[in-house]
């Protein structure tokens, strides 16, 4: 297993493949995935106070509080910083998605003495994969709350509207930005990510 100790963060539309990129490189690195759907989800199921408060939120396709949020995350980099975790890289995915999150994501980073690495931003072609979300979720017997065509379009606006601007942030703020072309297929776009990486 190689080590590539960078912390980064998995950009683009509900869709684009970000979650399945992270897995793939945490299966062949020395990384974790922080992603804030999953911990939200796993919240909802389990039914704690962060759950029942999140659900109604997430049904409806818009965003969890800020404050909700980054109190997840500051806890997780606390707790793996405790870890001795230095020499894993942290893959953020689903997250910042506005830029209170991404300005406090740069607080606690500097806290705990670490750095944003670079920001991959996976290029889709949104109606495509809006006719294929929908699609795959019409086919399949494990579907989400939130992929349905009327809450798809929601989350897609919401990205629009308060994610995209991040990856502007991240451009301006550090010049640690790279695209890619999620359209390709899967192992090509994890080659891409991975050349960048090393
Ligand atoms: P995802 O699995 O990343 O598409 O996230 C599913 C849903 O969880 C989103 O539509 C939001 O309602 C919520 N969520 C996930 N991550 C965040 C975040 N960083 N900030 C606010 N809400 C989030």
């Amino acid at each position: 297993m190689s080590a590539i100790a960078k912390n980064i963060v998995m950009f683009g539309p509900p869709g684009a493949g970000k979650g399945t990129q992270a897995e793939i490189l945490v299966e062949n690195h020395a990384m974790i995935q922080l992603a804030t759907g999953d911990i939200l989800r796993s919240a909802v199921k389990n039914k704690t106070s962060l759950g029942l408060q999140a659900k109604e939120i997430m049904d409806r396709g818009d965003l969890v509080a800020d404050d909700t949020i980054l109190g997840l995350i500051e806890a997780r980099l606390i707790f793996l910083s405790r870890e001795n975790s230095d020499e894993f890289g942290i893959i953020f995915d689903g997250f910042p998605r506005t830029i209170m999150q991404a300005k406090g994501l740069d607080k606690v980073l500097r806290k705990l003495k670490k750095k944003m690495d670079a920001v991959i931003n996976l290029e889709v072609d949104e109606d495509i994969l809006f006719d294929r979300i929908i699609k795959r979720s019409s086919e399949s017997d494990d579907v989400r709350d939130d992929d349905n065509a009327d809450v798809l379009r929601r989350r897609l606006d919401v990205y629009k509207n308060q994610t995209a601007p991040v990856l502007e942030y991240y451009t301006k703020q550090y010049n640690i930005r790279h695209d890619i072309d999620g359209m390709q297929d899967v192992d090509n776009v994890s080659q891409q990510i991975l050349a960048l990486l090393q």
